[in-house]
């Protein structure tokens, strides 16, 4: 992206009454204003660099994804949010409780314990105001926002890359910029269409969720816990304090248990689930679901390839996983700001450069999803549950685990080799069980 290239660009869009011309350039076009999205572009606007953001809905709107990690507030705060985030009402969170179903085993990480994390405090928020907290901020610090409008396909092909958008009034134009960023979460414009995304063979999973009245939250240290119950079947579930009082309540099964159903609604399938689960007994009688219930299927996949010469892709665009760890929105931040570092390191400099920029890119979104497909994988194995169950048994081992729970992904040396030790125990139970069977 030599700044010779940089230049104007003309974006012609076709109207039913004839055709409108607008004048624009942009440097970098990222599609999708979700958290990796408005994160990259809130940066890169912060530098100085002429941004565009094309949403296909109008915020705020809903979206899965409430609890966040501790290591999110530094990458927050790169976009130029401060400790208040604009008075957003959160649920501080200091831990996770993970429960077996029937709630007689339980074991607490608190993040206050975890190595290398100096901010403890996370948050649950409600998407649809944190999102477009983020998106708004992005557009404070410069950077040109379209909302209801969609992308339709990409052409990175030519000499500058360009994007056909569909506005909200119905007309469509390309846009034509130096790089594009696609950050269009699961709809994947980009690797759908370049057939870059392999789905997780080991993570063949659905999820079931919605918001309820009526569930009390916990108090005390623990009272803004996100609470993962662990069901026999080997599947789980969420219970998360919302800000406005409500919980998020969420199931995830492997697909042999329960795929999506084309006879039986959301709401009527969640309602049975909700119905056999024992740590709801106390207040079965003031339950009560607001709003509709959703399904999402098949959510873990890996990208062959987040980078070209002129795009790049970022957040659930490229690669997600199960969402066990609440590692979703600390991934897209994560991302964003990678992704905003690749650009304003190439953006003015030669070829190389800028190819070495995209490559350390690159691998910094690989060994991520590497780091936590590793914890996910962890998760689904009896054995490291059952350990996770006597977190007394092994003190320093449970420190290490919040640290990686926390979002810190470049743990330290005590953290590593701790973890280490877990898995080797997993494995050794492992060994065991299979020769004594
Ligand atoms: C069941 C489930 C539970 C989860 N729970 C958690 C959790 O507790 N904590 C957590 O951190 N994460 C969680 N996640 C993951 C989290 O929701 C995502 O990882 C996170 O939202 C990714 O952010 P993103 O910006 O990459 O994508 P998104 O947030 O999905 O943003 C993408 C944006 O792109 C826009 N877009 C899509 N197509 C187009 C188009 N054609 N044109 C223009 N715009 C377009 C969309 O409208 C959207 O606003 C969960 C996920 C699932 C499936």
């Amino acid at each position: 992206m030599d700044s010779a290239l940089t230049k104007t660009v003309s974006c012609e869009a076709e109207t039913s009454s004839g055709h409108v011309q607008a004048e624009a350039h942009f440097e970098a076009i990222i599609l999708g204003g979700g958290p990796a999205g408005a994160s990259c572009a809130a940066i890169l606007a912060r530098a100085g660099r002429r941004v565009l953001v094309i949403e296909r809905d109008r915020f705020p709107r809903f979206h899965v994804g409430e609890s966040l990690l501790p290591l999110a507030n530094p990458l927050l705060r790169r976009t130029g949010l401060d400790a208040r985030m604009g008075g957003l009402g959160v649920v501080e969170k200091f831990g996770a409780t993970f429960l077996s179903e029937c709630g007689r085993d339980s074991a607490r990480i608190d993040f206050a314990e975890a190595f290398d994390v100096s901010d403890p405090r996370a948050m649950h928020v409600l998407r649809e105001d944190f999102d477009t907290l983020l998106l708004d901020n992005a557009q404070e610090q410069g950077a040109e926002v379209w909302q209801e409008a969609s992308v339709l396909t990409v052409d990175c092909e030519a000499f500058l890359p360009r994007v056909r958008v569909r506005l909200e009034t119905g007309a469509e134009l390309w846009v034509e910029g130096d790089f594009v960023l696609d950050a269009s979460g699961r709809s994947g414009i980009l690797a759908r269409q370049k057939n870059l995304r392999v789905a997780d063979p080991e993570l063949r999973k659905t999820a079931l969720f919605a918001h309820f009245r009526g569930v009390p939250h916990l108090r005390g240290r623990n009272r803004g816990d996100i609470q993962v119950f662990c069901r026999e079947s080997g599947g789980w579930g969420w219970l998360i304090p919302l800000p406005d009082g409500r919980m998020s309540i969420g199931f995830v099964f492997d697909n042999k248990e329960q795929s999506k159903s084309k006879t039986e609604s959301a709401e009527v399938c969640l309602d049975r689930w909700i119905a056999g689960l024992a740590l709801l007994d106390d207040c079965r009688s003031s339950l009560r679901r607001e709003g509709r219930a959703y399904w999402e299927a098949d959510f873990s996949y890996s990208t062959r390839a987040y980078t070209g010469s002129n795009w790049l892709l970022l957040g659930d665009a490229a690669s997600f996983l199960d969402p066990v760890f609440s590692s979703g929105v600390q991934i897209a931040l994560a991302a964003g700001a990678d992704a905003a570092d690749a650009l304003l390191a190439g953006l003015d400099a030669g070829a190389s450069r800028r190819r070495r920029a995209l490559k350390r890119f690159e691998r910094l979104q690989r060994r991520r999803y590497r780091f936590y497909r590793h914890l996910v994988l962890g998760f689904y194995r009896p054995a490291f549950r059952k350990l996770m169950f006597q977190p007394e048994a092994w003190p320093a081992g449970a420190r290490s685990l919040a640290s990686l729970l926390a979002g810190q992904e470049r743990p330290g040396w005590r953290a590593r080799w701790r973890v280490a030790m877990i898995f080797l125990t997993v494995f050794c139970m492992e060994r065991r069980g299979t020769r004594s069977a």
